[in-house]
């Protein structure tokens, strides 16, 4: 592979920035002991650095990351490759061979998320905080187990076409994506959000819906004109 120095500054730069990353997950506390997971693509190439397995959030430093190709096969000899790369690593690569536009994807098993997830129930648009973030729903994907592409498959299946970066699957938990990892890790953290107040709500009384009129001005007013930076937008395929 001609990994080449303009390629060499993409993967540093994109390894320091999913490491801070995985700071975040703890921080909004979407995480408990090793598990979740966040990747990123590394711009101009046909690879992404994951999290790997197994290794504490305290102690997750840059050069920890597992570099990966497309397959989700390690770059042999590159800086943590004597580390297995997190279980989700085949899931990650498929997103990310399906879905070009996607520079980052985050797993968690972020609890009111897993609750909505086991009993494969989409949490409905009743906030306006999830019509800006997500569009309308965020929905159910497949009952599906590591192993194969089958998580990955679930994943783009349910999100193509989708205005959510968020898909619960079925029985396990959330999975986003984004532009950047940094996209895919606020949608992780708003997805939990938008669990949490949903479910707190329901649990006190029957949920008033949002005309999906409005959702689709509230939407369309935060992803197109909400000062944000370029790095908080949408992909522009989305
Ligand atoms: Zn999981």
């Amino acid at each position: 592979m001609g990994v080449g120095s303009d390629v060499d500054r993409a993967i540093a730069q994109t390894r320091a920035e999913v490491a801070a990353l995985h700071a975040e997950l703890v921080r909004y506390g979407l995480v408990v002991w090793t598990g979740g997971n966040v990747s990123g693509r590394v711009p101009g190439a046909d690879l992404f650095v994951i999290k790997p397995s197994g290794v504490a959030y305290d102690d997750l430093t840059a050069d920890d990351l597992v570099l990966c190709d497309l397959d989700g096969a390690v770059v042999p000899g590159s800086a943590g490759s004597e580390r297995s790369p997190s279980s989700d690593t085949a899931a990650h690569a498929y997103v990310y061979r399906e879905m070009p536009e996607v520079g980052g994807v985050v797993h968690t098993h972020s609890p009111y998320a897993v609750a909505w997830a086991a009993r494969g129930e989409p949490i409905p648009c009743v906030i306006t905080g999830m019509a800006d973030e997500f569009g309308g729903p965020i929905p159910i994907g497949p009952f599906a187990v590591i192993g194969d592409d089958s998580i990955g498959r679930g994943i783009v299946e349910t999100l193509r076409g989708h205005r959510s970066r968020a898909v619960l699957m079925q029985n396990h938990g959330p999975f986003t994506i984004g532009a950047s990892a940094r996209d895919a890790v606020k949608a992780a953290v708003m997805c939990e959000d938008a669990a949490r107040s949903v479910h707190l709500a329901r649990a006190a009384g029957p949920l008033i819906p949002i005309p999906q009129d409005r959702i689709d001005q509230l939407y369309a007013r935060y992803q197109n004109v909400y000062g944000q930076s370029d790095d908080d937008r949408r992909a522009a395929t989305a």
